[in-house]
């Protein structure tokens, strides 16, 4: 069985209580994780602070870069070993871990190396009374031990995400991964080691969220930055605990994300592209669809086409090349979602396929598997239609011209992303700045540039990740005034 520990200053942390971690594809124990408890998040947070006085916060920008990228590479050579943690610990498929979860998660410290080194200051010339003048500069300095506290769906490139532009920027980190999904922020912190990261600039705490790891992390007086992804009742009980101490905040949350396709879009293109954001991951990408909007001349065969399509998904072992549908993170999740399958056949929905749970042969029996799913004729109050369910499910509606598309586009609480399926440019456009949210998708989908920025509008989120956006949250401005 493995163990994942805390890691505190490049070393393993044996003590604390153990939990279970579950494989999502069958159900069993694959590890134990041990817990952080209060006091070994407090040596988290010194170790931390201690740190930032240490070698790394005198080194200079172009030594700590030159780490980011050895961490890259660390991250190239153990790809492996990422790639099986990461799908033991979350039922993703090993070929989306291939593809998408662990590259670009080596990839983040390459992107966030290079934006650091061409980060710009701000200067200006100030005229001043007596006529010599003054010159206004500004420095970048770190914003000092930063929080990260992680969520289960793509584990580690979540979590880089955070890590490599904190890191960039000269901070230590403390980070708390989901306790669904402790393996691979464990071994990145051995990565860490094995590049040379100094003692305490990269230390990862174990455990749960409320009344637990998280929570003591979140509340700690020693934090100066905390920066969130997981959903939007989290977030709001991280801003409370970082209220006291006026700690800046960054909170990535969830959405229930729109796509509009219009009559004139390639068909086939959109229901490519709409299967592929309704199912990804089975619908746990905090951008996945959840409500597919069609021009009513194309409703019929978009119906027609994108319900071929689900029913094509097969599920099982997710290191299975032919498997293309993994397992929600848990049983517990699977009861969520089907609960919301059973509230939608409550609120009239007709479901176009799935609804319940795939019949399975062992070991796959034993895993939080569930039928994808899609619904119609729902009716905008429906729970179904405002909550983000995290699950394989979309509910599909027709609109009449772009105005209501929009509209109904807008109709939400959240707004994190969207997708727009037209063959014309223009209306891209005019949809595109009409939509309240941070992400918008024309005729693509997680096509992510990591220089962009990334945030939600409404309830998806406070603050911003991406590009120099994130060098900024993880730093502190200083402004240095010269009287000429
Ligand atoms: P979650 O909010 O349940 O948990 C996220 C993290 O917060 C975990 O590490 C958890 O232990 C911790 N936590 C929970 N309660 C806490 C508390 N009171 N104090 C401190 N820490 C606490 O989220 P999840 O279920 O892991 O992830 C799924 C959610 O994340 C979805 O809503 C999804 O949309 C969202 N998400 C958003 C983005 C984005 O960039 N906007 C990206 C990925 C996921």
């Amino acid at each position: 069985m493995r163990h994942f520990f805390s890691v505190i200053a490049n070393e393993v942390v044996a003590d604390g209580p153990t939990f279970e971690v579950h494989d999502p594809a069958t159900g069993r124990v694959h590890a134990l994780a041990h817990e952080a408890t209060p006091a070994i998040v407090d040596r988290a947070v010194e170790a931390a602070r201690a740190a930032l006085r240490g070698p790394w916060g005198r080194m200079p920008a172009t030594a700590r870069l030159t780490l980011l990228r050895r961490i890259a590479d660390a991250i190239d050579a153990r790809f492996d070993d990422l790639v099986a943690t990461e799908v033991h610990d979350t039922g993703m498929l090993a070929g989306f871990a291939r593809r998408v979860a662990i590259p670009r998660g080596a990839e983040s410290f390459r992107v966030f190396a290079d934006l650091a080194q061409s980060l710009m200051n701000e200067c200006f010339e100030t005229p001043t009374p007596e006529g010599a003048g003054a010159l206004n500069y500004t420095l970048r300095r770190p914003a000092g031990v930063v929080a990260a506290i992680c969520p289960w769906n793509l584990p580690l490139l979540m979590l880089t995400w955070k890590v490599a532009p904190a890191l960039a920027m000269g901070n230590t980190v403390v980070v708390k991964p989901s306790e669904e999904t402790p393996g691979t922020a464990t071994l990145l912190a051995e990565l860490m080691a094995q590049a040379g990261l100094p003692p305490g600039v990269f230390n990862v705490v174990h455990g749960g969220g409320a009344g637990s790891t998280g929570a003591a992390l979140a509340s700690h007086p020693g934090v100066d930055a905390i920066t969130f992804t997981g959903e939007c009742a989290t977030g709001r009980a991280i801003r409370a605990a970082a209220a006291p101490s006026l700690n800046a905040l960054c909170c990535e949350l969830g959405g229930k994300n729109p796509a509009l396709v219009f009559a004139d879009a390639d068909l086939d293109a959109a229901v490519a592209g709409c299967a592929r954001s309704t199912f990804a991951n089975t619908g746990q990408v905090c951008l996945c669809t959840e409500r597919i909007y069609v021009e009513r001349p194309l409703f019929t065969r978009f119906v027609a086409a994108l319900t071929r399509a689900a029913r094509a998904l097969k599920a099982g072992d997710p290191f299975a090349p032919d498997t293309t549908l993994g397992p929600v993170i848990s049983a517990d999740q699977r009861a969520r979602v089907l609960e919301y399958y059973r509230q939608a056949q409550l609120d009239g929905a007709e479901v176009l396929t799935g609804g319940g749970i795939p019949e399975l042969p062992e070991p796959w029996r034993g895993g939080s598997f569930i039928e994808p799913t899609l619904w119609t004729g729902l009716s905008t109050d429906s729970r179904c239609l405002q909550d983000e369910v995290f699950g394989p499910v979309a509910h599909i509606a027709p609109f009449d011209g772009e105005e209501e598309a929009i509209a109904l586009a807008n109709e939400s609480r959240y707004g994190l992303a969207a997708t727009v399926w037209s063959r014309d440019g223009a209306r891209t456009m005019r949809v595109a700045a009409s939509l309240e949210v941070g992400t918008v998708w024309c005729n693509g989908w997680l096509i992510r540039d990591l220089r962009a920025p990334f945030a939600g509008m409404k309830q998806s989120g406070v603050g911003r990740e991406g590009g120099r956006h994130a060098l900024e949250f993880f730093s502190r401005v200083r402004n240095v005034c010269i009287q000429l």
